[in-house]
Formats: C-alpha cells, structure tokens, sequence
C-alpha cells in the first residue's frame, strides 16, 4: 500500500501511467478502425459472389451429392463442406461445426439459401429437397479478419515502441526536476553552500539558476545579519567595560550588585557571539584531533554530577575514536545536556545520552522526557535569540543562543543536527559528526 503510495507521488510513474493509457486507447481505436474496414459489411461484391459460387458447388455435387466431387473441391479451393441428408452424412473436415452451431440469416430472393459471419468463416447454408449443403468459404486460418487482427497488432508494437521511447526523451528532458528536489532538500536542511548545477538554457535550467541565485541573495542576508550581530557585540565591549570600571568606583550595595550581574551576562552572551564568529571563519579555527568520544562525553558529563533528574550513559564498550576539537565538541554537548535537564522535570526520567556508529557518521544523541518543543519551532531552535518562551524570563533558559553556538560547532566539524520532539513527551537532539578517516 505505501509503496503504491510512493509510486502514485513519482511524476515518472504518472507519465508513465498516461502512457499506459494512451496505448489502451490507441489500441480501442485500432479495434474499432479494423472493424469497420475490415469488417463483413464492407464487402457485400464478395459475399455475393461467394453465395454464387456455393450455389454452383451444391448444383455440382448434386443429389445424391457426389461425394469424390465434393472432397475435390475441398482439397483444391481449401474451403470446408458439410452434406447433410437422410442417407448421407459427411463432412470435409472432422472438427467442421454442425449445421446447429452456426445461426445463418436467410438470403432474400434465394430460396434455401442462407448466409452469414461467423468466428468460424464466411458460413453458406444450401438446402436442395432433403438435402443440406454447409460451405465454409474462409475457414478461420484464412478469414480476412486475422489480417486484421494482425494489423492491429504489428501497429500495437510499433506504437508501444513509439511511446516507451517518447517516455524515456519525456524522463529525460525532465531530469533537472530531480536535482532541484535533491538541491531544494540540501538548503532547507541548512546547507546553503550547496548549488545546483545544469547544464541546460530551457525553463527547468533558468528555474535552476533562478534557485541558485535565490540561495545566494538569502546566504548574502544571513551573512549581513550575523556581521551586524557580531559588529554590534564588537562595539558593546569598550562602552561594558567603562561601565565595569565605573562600577568599582560604586558604593557597595543593592543596585552595585544588580548592575554587576547584568554587566556579567551581558559579557557573557558577547563571549557567545564572538565565539560563534571564530568558529565561522575558515574551518571555524577547529583544532582538529583523533578522540575517542566515550572519553569527551563521559567528561562532559562530570560537570553535571548532582543536576536533577540525572544523566544515563547509554555509550558503546569499544572506542569511537574520530576527528574532533574536544573543546568545542564538549560546549557543544554541555549546551545540549544544560537545555535537556533544563526543560526535564525534577523527579522526571533522566536523560539519556546515545551514540551510533554509521558507515560515514557517527550520531551523538541527547535524548530527555521534558517539556518537548513545538514543530512550529523546531525549524527556529537554531537561530540565534530565538527562543520558545518568548518571555526571555532568565528562570526558564538563557538567551537563545546555545543552540545556535552548538549547530555552529556542528557545521564547522562538516556535520549536520537533527531534532525530533513531541511537546509534552520529551525530545531527542542529535549531532551527526562526520567520521573523515
Ligand atoms: P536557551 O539558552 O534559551 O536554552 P537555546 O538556543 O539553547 O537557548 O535553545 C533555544 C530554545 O529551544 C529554548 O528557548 C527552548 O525553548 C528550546 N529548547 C532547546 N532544547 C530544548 C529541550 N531539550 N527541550 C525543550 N525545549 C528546548
């Protein structure tokens, strides 16, 4: 069922449908256009002509029929012949049908003499005193109806040939269709380095160049809005200094103590960005080393020892060595593990950390049973400022930009995340790491 699902989705397979049915239809308008040339009406000089001919035949043969006369004719003209009478049965052919099986229309103006088409052949029927004539003019290896049913199906090979060859030129001209949903695919997964080539100067080859220039105007935007966050962290810093400094001339106090804990956040949310800065610069400043990631994990993970509702290690026994800058890695999965207590209930289960080995990747996943984010806001979380509870009440997280500095992190070590959650059960947040041996 789903993969008929899957196979209805497929433009090929639509096309190839229309295809499908247009070779049925072709081949209904072959039946009827066969039919009415081919057909028995067509050719009234000819049945007339054959009724005479029967008629001389039976006259020939007599009565009583003479039967070496008849078999003679058979052989000679390759027609079939039935004599029927109250002292003589005889037939040409041991499998020729009875008189009962065919249903003959009488010949106006002959007397005795009937006709008709029948799937057997142009059927004659002669009746002279007791005795009945049945000729079979075009038994049914001759009938002129196989020519047609022939005709009809060399010109079913030939068009089907036509259109599977069409098919394949329709494929082909609509390849590009395909590296644009594997482009679209790779940018809306956060990959906007990535570009679309096409070799051609039609509509589809346009449409790619038109996405190619679209990913770089929004690349270019998203450039200008980091620097502009990064220029006004920049500027902040002398003027938060001054005021630091300022503040050691302040009287102890209420208001000193406020001032100094906003000073302290504000530095350190410029730390934030100024971090996120170097790691955009080329390779994002990585010192890149062979490390076994049980180790950095388990390391990590020290540093929450007492934090509610706990952390389990679900970890592999063997060694997960791949190349990594353990100081970034281990902001980055200090930033996963804060936010996964953060949004877990106290006495909820605990998070659980995963790892696994894939031919090219190595997945770390940050798994909890908290409150769990909005699908609305997953295609958000990665933003810088962006957060869920847009009261940016400093009770219920920090400022928005850790998992903005871990995508970062991720991105510079040429991985990519993924999130899933369900609000109200919990969410599972991953790294996928390449392994680059
Ligand atoms: P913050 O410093 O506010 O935690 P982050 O960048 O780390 O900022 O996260 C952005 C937003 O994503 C958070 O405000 C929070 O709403 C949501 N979020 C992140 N991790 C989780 C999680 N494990 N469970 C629920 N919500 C989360």
């Amino acid at each position: 069922m789903k993969k008929l699902r899957r196979f209805r989705q497929h433009l090929s397979s639509k096309i190839a449908l229309v295809f499908i049915l247009s070779m049925m239809a072709i081949f209904l308008l072959h039946m009827f256009t066969t039919r009415a040339l081919f057909g028995p009406k067509r050719f009234p000089a000819m049945i007339r002509v054959g009724i005479d001919h029967a008629q001389t035949m039976a006259n020939s043969i007599g009565i009583p029929p003479d039967l070496e006369l008849a078999r003679e004719l058979h052989q000679r003209l390759g027609i079939q012949i039935r004599i029927e009478s109250e002292k003589v049965s005889w037939v040409s052919n041991i499998d020729m049908i009875r008189f009962d099986d065919v249903k003959l229309e009488a010949v106006p103006r002959l007397e005795g003499t009937s006709a008709g088409f029948t799937p057997h052949g142009f059927c004659i029927g002669i009746e002279r005193q007791d005795t009945r004539f049945l000729f079979v003019l075009h038994p049914k290896d001759e009938n002129i109806r196989k020519v047609g049913y022939s005709f009809i199906l060399i010109l079913l090979f030939y068009t089907g040939l036509v259109l599977v060859f069409l098919y394949l030129i329709i494929k082909w001209l609509l390849r590009d269709i395909k590296v644009l949903d594997q482009g679209m695919q790779q940018i809306s997964s956060g990959n906007l380095d990535h570009r679309m080539s096409s070799g051609r100067r039609d509509e589809l080859g346009q449409l790619v160049h038109s996405f190619n220039t679209m990913t770089e105007k929004i690349q270019e935007m998203i450039r200008i809005r980091e620097q502009l966050l990064l220029d006004v962290s920049h500027e902040l810093r002398s003027p938060l200094t001054r005021i630091r400094l300022a503040l050691e001339f302040m009287e102890e106090g209420e208001s000193k103590k406020t001032v100094l804990e906003d000073v302290n956040e504000l530095e350190a949310m410029i730390g934030e960005l100024l971090e996120v800065e170097r790691l955009r610069s080329a390779h994002g400043g990585l010192r890149l080393e062979k490390h076994d990631i049980r180790r950095l994990v388990e390391e990590t993970c020290t540093g929450f020892k007492g934090r509610s509702p706990g952390i389990i290690l679900r970890l592999p026994s063997d060694e997960v060595r791949i190349p990594i800058d353990p100081d970034r890695f281990k902001t980055a999965l200090r930033n996963l593990l804060d936010n996964a207590l953060r949004y877990s209930p106290a006495e909820g289960r605990p998070v659980e950390i995963g790892s696994e080995e894939l031919k090219d990747e190595i997945v770390i996943r940050v798994k909890d049973y908290g409150s769990g984010i909005p699908a609305e806001e997953i295609p958000h979380i990665f933003e810088p400022f962006y957060r869920v509870d847009k009261s940016r009440s400093k009770k219920t997280g920090g400022y928005g930009l850790g998992l903005n500095m871990v995508h970062k992190i991720v991105s510079a070590h040429g991985g990519r995340m993924e999130v899933q959650s369900v609000p109200g059960q919990g969410s599972t947040i991953a790294m996928r790491l390449p392994r680059l041996d």
